[in-house]
């Protein structure tokens, strides 16, 4: 998207706030701590995100795809990218040239990837063993095959033993079994080579579990403010701001007569005379059909999404005028438009919301 935008709605995004919630976390867990910026740093822009970390000297990030990895690298990002996702061994070359470390989930993956290595690319690759938890995900908790991984990766002249890693199925809501977790990861660990960075723990882990064999968190939620839970929230002391607002501006109002309906499938039937507007945010930006019954900030009132939410706009209850500022989400954990009150209303959870925020709203950034 270019940085022009023709729309009465946007995201603005204080990356400061992004920064201060690194700097809470590093204190909080003294180890290196990987930023996650997959999924377009959870819908902030992972361009924007990683330069502006980057400038303020955080060297290394975490994606989802080779894909996300290669357009930080088109756009200038010079730090280490980890792909935490399971690339195709046939796309190996291209972690390669752009120089991408890599996550390697079993042997059969190390062999099939080192026979599509093309001896065009004269350079190594970091590769980061994904060990298996309770998750079921990704990964082997074979010990011997870890192992053997770990002989085919010192045998290959393309492969760096970078890494070793696992992903805690359970930390946002029962530190038991996070404890569980983090001792079969140790063991694993405690019998095999250390490499330069072992990793287990998510935004929960870093700030409820602390370990001393491990030297790197992973940390996503965390950066853009949220607490991965309210059992998180509960449990810890660091303090984490939100840094992303939702807002847009009233385009059209309207007067409807009791017995009047509002919007697709007639599904809203006014029950007295009413004024409604209307807003140019809909479900292909983000604001889900589920959305309708939500309350939105207008000129500190608040007012309620009616009948269903369109593609492109939504209808509420509301006398305010063409122009009026409309507030969806409002970074604030206590606002009544908090992202955790946006999330619960369609139930799910603060990841997906901002990861559906789509990309044609307009990302502001200060
Ligand atoms: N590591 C892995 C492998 C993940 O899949 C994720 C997120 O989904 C993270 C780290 C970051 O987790 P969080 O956003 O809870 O910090």
């Amino acid at each position: 998207m270019s940085d022009r935008f023709y729309r009465d709605a946007q995201v603005n995004i204080d990356l400061d706030k992004i920064g201060q919630n690194y700097d809470a976390i590093e204190a909080k867990v003294n180890k290196k701590v990987i930023a996650v910026v997959k999924s377009n740093a959870y819908g902030h822009g992972s361009r924007a995100v990683a330069r502006y970390l980057e400038e303020r000297g955080v060297d290394f990030f975490a994606v989802g795809t080779l894909d996300e990895a290669i357009e930080l690298r088109m756009h200038g990002i010079k730090s280490k990218i980890l792909v935490l996702g399971i690339i195709s061994p046939k796309d190996i070359n291209k972690a390669i040239q752009h120089r991408v470390a890599i996550t390697a989930p079993s042997k059969e993956w190390l062999v099939d990837s080192l026979e599509n290595i093309s001896y065009e690319y004269d350079k190594e690759v970091w590769i980061h063993i994904k060990v298996n938890g309770h998750m079921n995900r990704y990964g082997t908790k074979d010990i011997t095959e870890i192992k053997e991984m770990i002989e085919l990766i010192y045998s290959s002249e393309y492969f760096v033993y970078e890494g070793l890693f696992s992903h805690f199925a359970m930390a946002s809501v029962d530190l038991d079994r996070v404890r569980q977790e983090q001792m079969e990861f140790k063991e694993i660990v405690n019998q095999v080579e250390t490499p330069p960075y072992v990793h287990i723990s998510n935004t929960a882990g870093a700030l409820l579990v602390e370990d001393e064999f491990t030297n790197a968190v992973r940390v996503g939620i965390g950066l853009y403010g949220y607490y991965p839970s309210e059992y998180t929230k509960e449990r810890t002391d660091v303090v984490l701001q939100p840094a992303l607002d939702l807002v847009c501006h009233v385009v059209d109002t309207h007067e409807v007569k009791k017995g009047e309906t509002v919007g697709y499938d007639e599904t809203f039937i006014a029950d007295e005379d009413m004024s409604l507007v209307t807003i140019p945010i809909g479900y292909g930006d983000g604001l889900l059909r589920k959305h309708s019954g939500y309350h939105v900030d207008i000129n500190g009132e608040q007012c309620e999404i009616v009948g269903r939410v369109c593609m492109d706009a939504a209808m509420i209850r509301s006398n305010a005028k063409r122009g009026d500022e409309v507030r969806i989400i409002v970074s604030d954990h206590d606002s009544l438009q908090s992202l955790e009150n946006y999330s619960n209303h369609v139930d799910t959870i603060t990841y997906e919301s901002t990861c559906l925020l789509s990309r044609r709203l307009p990302r502001v950034y200060s």
